[in-house]
């Protein structure tokens, strides 16, 4: 019997739970937690629970036991569906995607990693130099990226603050020939503000901590490290130095990575050069002289324009003044104080996130499928993986919260429509005797958030867009008119009873995972996303070329700036509808991770912790979806040429009026008639032990 048979662990897959009921569910779930079963399967669906501690099960013996296996022989695993996913693409010529879901510190990035291992390990057996060159790039891809988009957060000492979408394009045997990365919203107002305990960005740190002295003084570093100014706001905060993270290690192994990647010494040396600005900027203060506002520490406008390769005075000129156009003239208009340092914290943010977009494009200009031709060699296919940031509710939640929120309501959209609806409508489809599945369907809540012209986002824009000044309470009343009969919505004005609702900025969604309380301050600026022209002509302007290539629109002067940019929330709507529409093109696979606790201990399960997740990704209901239904299904056709030697009745070829009846005489034949449903064009298989048997048979006939 297999492993994931024995009892002794629970029961491997949910679906062969004894009944389905929440409690039962939890028993399990719990019971192989704490033996060490840290993987189990809902069907096809993977469920995985962060052991966070070191687990004996990634190495090369166990890759080996599940390569090219069918799902259901071995215990559940990752590589079991990293496999499935690859089996499907090469057998059937699929692009496939695996969508990791989960919230933060739950296990995405880290199973995202096994994943692209384990995909690795199993390919090129003939070694060309070419795939091993695309591999190991897209391997130490992850180490850069995690440089520059991962913090530690209370939550998670590595956490991803950017959500990642990765495809792997594979040629016709099989083997990796190239990749693409999509990022999406990196969380860019950490590189200003970090909550108590959190930190910036890694890479900071890494360059503080990598940097040799003489770079750092090259860099006109060594001054800023020596004696931070921790009174202002935005500087960054060096101090927390945790023991699970090694910056200088980190910062040799990036920059290593970066070299192998391609990355001109030039090209690093900028990197170096932006994230110095930045700190800078963090201590660069503004003070006023009557009606004059000027720069406090002015010797920073020189460090400032050496890093940038730029002349002083339009460092000074574009964190003082703004060039504004009036009807045919163009004048400079001073800052005010609080516009200054607006600005200054624009600029920060937008460097860094300019510069981790520039570095994404840059890896993938060098992973990115060349001299492909296809009438060659016919299709390249692809297996994307997703890692994108989980349902967060956090104690202050803003517009980041709701963006990353929103983004979980349309991926569990997919989900639903992928996994539960479809499956119940090929049943219907197929005259398969079928009893409805109850389930919350959050279309509802998508549109709340993303409708034309009704939707937050669209209320949103709408308010950004009026001349004068707008503030965030106005918008916050522009919802409670829009929406105030909304089931999902309500606001501190609408529910002034309501005791979550502490603050008369407060509006609650009721999202499919959980109510969470918003805090509307912040929502305007944060989507208006404003940083003035001045910024990008200024680094535009910039003799380092590197600098200059990653702002183009600088080139603009100031009477050709015309159009508005967009919104951020409309940006992010448009990358999350054209993500869900490039998943739903291609045959998914699911992770769903869960946290056990919310100290990092490998021994605890917190019971509600954990039934709260299991509750809002829909497990249960999927589990009896899953039940009702039938663990596999083919055409009658598929199904003969697969199985037909294993009967005297279809072998070679059957003499029966249809595929359909051939079908039914083999299973009659091999006892399984109980086991099966006959649809209209597909034979439908209950439990996976059945598919199980019948391979086995078939191994011994070939
Ligand atoms: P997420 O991406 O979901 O926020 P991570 O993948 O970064 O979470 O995981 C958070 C931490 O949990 C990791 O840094 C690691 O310490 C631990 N962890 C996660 N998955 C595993 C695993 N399979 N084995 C051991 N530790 C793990
Ligand atoms: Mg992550």
């Amino acid at each position: 019997m297999a492993e994931h048979e024995s009892l002794e662990f629970g029961k491997a897959d949910f679906v062969l739970l004894d009944s389905v009921s929440l409690d039962e569910f939890m028993a399990n779930l719990k019971l192989r937690f704490e033996k060490g079963r840290i993987y189990s399967y809902i069907g096809e669906v993977v469920v995985s629970v962060n052991p966070y501690r070191a687990m004996n099960i990634y190495g090369r013996d166990t890759i080996e036991q599940y390569k090219g296996r069918e799902l259901y022989e071995r215990p559940p695993h990752l590589f079991a569906i990293a496999d499935a996913a690859y089996k499907a693409m090469k057998r059937r010529n699929k692009d496939t995607c695996i969508v990791i879901s989960g919230e933060s510190g739950a296990g995405k990035t880290e199973a995202s990693k096994y994943i692209m291992q384990y995909i690795a390990a199993i390919t090129n057996p003939s070694q060309r130099a070419e795939v091993e060159r695309v591999k190991n790039m897209l391997l130490k891809s992850n180490c850069v990226l995690e440089a520059f988009g991962n913090a530690k957060t209370n939550r998670n000492d590595n956490s991803s603050r950017f959500g990642k979408y990765m495809d792997i394009n594979f040629d016709f045997k099989g083997d990796p020939i190239g990749g693409h990365i999509n990022n999406y919203l990196l969380e860019k107002s950490r590189v200003i503000f970090q909550q108590e305990g959190e930190r910036s960005f890694h890479s900071f740190y890494q360059v503080s901590e990598g940097l040799t002295t003489d770079i750092k003084k090259l860099f006109l570093f060594c001054q800023l490290f020596q004696t931070p100014d921790k009174s202002h706001q935005t500087c960054i905060v060096f101090s927390i130095l945790q023991s699970s993270i090694n910056d200088s290690a980190d910062f040799k192994a990036v920059t290593d990575a970066m070299k192998v990647i391609g990355f001109t010494t030039e090209e690093i040396q900028t990197v170096y050069k932006i994230l110095a600005t930045i700190l800078h900027l963090g201590n660069l203060k503004f003070g006023s002289d009557g009606d004059v506002t000027l720069i406090e520490n002015s010797k920073l406008v020189s460090v400032l324009g050496d890093l940038l390769s730029t002349k002083d005075e339009n460092v000074e000129k574009a964190l003082l003044y703004r060039t504004v156009a009036t009807g045919r003239d163009v004048i400079d208009k001073q800052h005010t104080h609080q516009e200054a340092s607006y600005g200054r914290d624009a600029l920060a943010k937008a460097i860094y996130e300019r510069l981790f977009c520039w570095i994404v494009g840059r890896i993938n200009d060098v992973i990115e499928v060349k001299n492909y031709d296809a009438r060659v060699h016919g299709k390249n296919t692809v297996i994307g993986v997703l890692d994108i940031y989980g349902f967060e509710i956090f104690q202050n939640n803003s517009f980041e919260q709701f963006c990353i929120n929103y983004c979980n309501e349309k991926l569990q959209q997919l989900f639903i429509q992928l996994v539960l609806k479809q499956e119940q409508e090929e049943y219907q489809r197929e005259g398969i005797p079928w009893k409805h599945i109850d389930y919350f369907n959050n279309q509802i809540i998508v549109d709340l958030v993303e409708q034309q012209h009704k939707g937050i986002f669209a209320v949103l824009d709408e308010a950004c867009m009026n001349v004068g000044k707008v503030t965030d309470e106005m918008f916050l009343q522009a919802l409670n008119g829009k929406l105030a009969k909304h089931a999902h919505y309500t606001s501190r004005k609408l529910s002034p009873t309501d005791k979550n609702l502490e603050f008369d900025r407060d509006f609650r969604i009721r999202h499919y995972a959980g109510d969470v309380v918003y805090s509307v301050v912040g929502f305007i600026d944060k989507n208006k996303d404003t940083l003035f022209q001045d910024f990008k002509r200024l680094l535009y302007n910039s003799s380092n070329p590197v600098l200059k290539a990653m702002w183009p629109e600088g080139k603009l002067s100031i009477t050709e700036v015309t159009k508005r940019p967009l919104t951020a929330a409309t940006l992010f709507k448009n990358s999350m509808i054209s993500l869900v529409e490039n998943l739903a093109s291609k045959e998914p696979y699911y992770v769903r991770c869960i946290k056990p606790n919310d100290v990092k201990s490998p021994l605890l399960f917190e019971h509600e912790r954990c039934k709260h997740q299991v509750e809002y990704l829909g497990l249960l209901e999927n589990v009896r979806v899953r039940r009702a239904g039938f663990a596999n299904r083919q055409t009658y056709p598929r199904f003969l040429q697969r199985y037909k030697m294993i009967s005297e009745f279809t072998w070679p070829n059957h003499d029966l009026p249809s595929d359909k009846e051939a079908v039914e005489r083999l299973l009659q034949g091999c006892g399984f008639e109980h086991d099966v449903a006959y649809g209209k064009t597909k034979v439908f298989i209950r439990t996976p032990r059945t598919i199980f048997s019948l391979e086995e048979q078939r191994a011994e006939m070939v």
